[in-house]
């Protein structure tokens, strides 16, 4: 392949598309005729602004966002917001009503707890190691907000529908499947995302949040912590990850100029889980671990016979250019991440190579 780059199927950091570090690589030097890098320029800057600038709205046009959402950058990573989002929107003797779908939501539960929240799990799947997602809830009719991961990255599951909470906003984890198809925003009080997943480097985490969530902030918490202070100051209260939000908004030019927006995505991602699971399914040889109306369009997670094919697959496919196929450390198997940035032909050629692996093996 070009530059002998790999498929690269890691879960995050993820694949970024060539384009974007193309564009990264010609401008690094001499960023806009500034006669410095990127990662020299002052955040101050008409320069820098207008990078900030560029990747807000981008996000607003590829969601079509009204006035009353704001684009934020945090940093801490996805696992930041997991204390940010109880700290600040859920009040005194109020509750919250959470998902758990998988790891990551347990661990947002967790942390909601540690800070002496009312805390509802109103559904779970772990009965069955959250290989579903659940149909049903017991929802509080005054909690603050429903909390709920739309894809969970590890297990392989992804929510299609989103639950019918009325008037009550939800609130939501889209790491591994942000701008990764059209959104119905209207239902959110606040969605984030870590980067390093689907729309760039780690060291920024993207997060959008409506007017009416930011009337709940309490002033008295800690600045840094506070999504306010975000909000009044543009992202800029203190210096921003300058380099992560550069590459967020060409990831996000290359979303909107170079596939035509979510729309566009959305079909290439569908095409690329749909081939990949119908190959799966063809045989036994590969079993898919999630309830297929549950799949992630995002995370393929699947087992083999026995637990040393799987060891050998994953480092076969590495020698074979294909890379970060193992499972996550706390589930094993394997797991096949088909971000954004995966192109249709990489999910061909490993499809391939998974036909030659069982010919062999199997
Ligand atoms: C990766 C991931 C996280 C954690 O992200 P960090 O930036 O490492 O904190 C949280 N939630 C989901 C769904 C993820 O995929």
């Amino acid at each position: 392949m070009e530059y002998n780059r790999i498929y690269n199927f890691n879960p995050g950091p993820a694949v970024l598309p060539v384009e974007v570090l193309e564009e990264v690589r010609d401008n690094f030097m001499n960023f806009n005729s500034s006669g410095m890098s990127i990662t020299e320029i002052s955040h101050r800057s008409k320069l820098f602004e207008a990078v900030l600038d560029d990747a807000i709205s981008r996000t607003k046009r590829l969601l079509n966002l009204g006035p009353e959402y704001h684009v934020i950058f945090v940093q801490g990573g996805a696992s930041m917001q997991f204390c940010m989002i109880p700290m600040n929107l859920l009040g005194e003797g109020r509750k919250a009503d959470y998902i758990n779908t998988g790891i990551w939501a347990t661990k947002a539960i967790q942390e909601a707890k540690n800070l002496g929240k009312n805390v509802n799990v109103a559904a779970t799947s772990e009965d069955r190691n959250f290989c579903y997602i659940p149909r049903q809830f017991n929802l509080s009719d005054d909690a603050d907000y429903v909390y709920i991961t739309t894809n969970n990255t590890i297990k392989g599951t992804q929510w299609h529908n989103f639950p019918d909470t009325g008037k009550i906003p939800l609130i939501a984890d889209m790491c591994s499947d942000i701008l990764s198809r059209p959104l119905p925003i209207d239902k959110f009080g606040l969605v984030y995302a870590g980067a390093q997943k689907n729309i760039g480097p780690a060291g920024v985490t993207m997060v959008i949040i409506r007017d009416d969530m930011l009337k709940k902030v309490d002033e008295k918490l800690p600045t840094m912590l506070k999504y306010t202070t975000y909000v009044k100051n543009n992202s800029m209260h203190n210096t921003p990850p300058c380099f992560g939000i550069y590459m967020v908004a060409l990831t996000l030019k290359w979303l909107e100029e170079k596939i035509g927006g979510l729309g566009q995505m959305e079909t290439i991602n569908k095409k690329k889980a749909s081939i990949l699971y119908d190959f799966m399914d063809s045989g036994s040889f590969y079993r898919g671990t999630a309830d297929k109306d549950s799949r992630s369009l995002m995370n393929v997670t699947f087992r083999m016979p026995t637990e040393e094919l799987e060891k050998e697959f994953v480092k076969t496919a590495l020698e074979n250019g294909f890379g970060g196929l193992a499972g996550h450390k706390s589930v094993g198997g394997c797991r096949a991440s088909i971000y954004n940035a995966m192109p249709i032909k990489g999910v061909e050629e490993l499809i391939k190579f998974m036909k030659e692996f069982e010919e062999k093996k199997g």
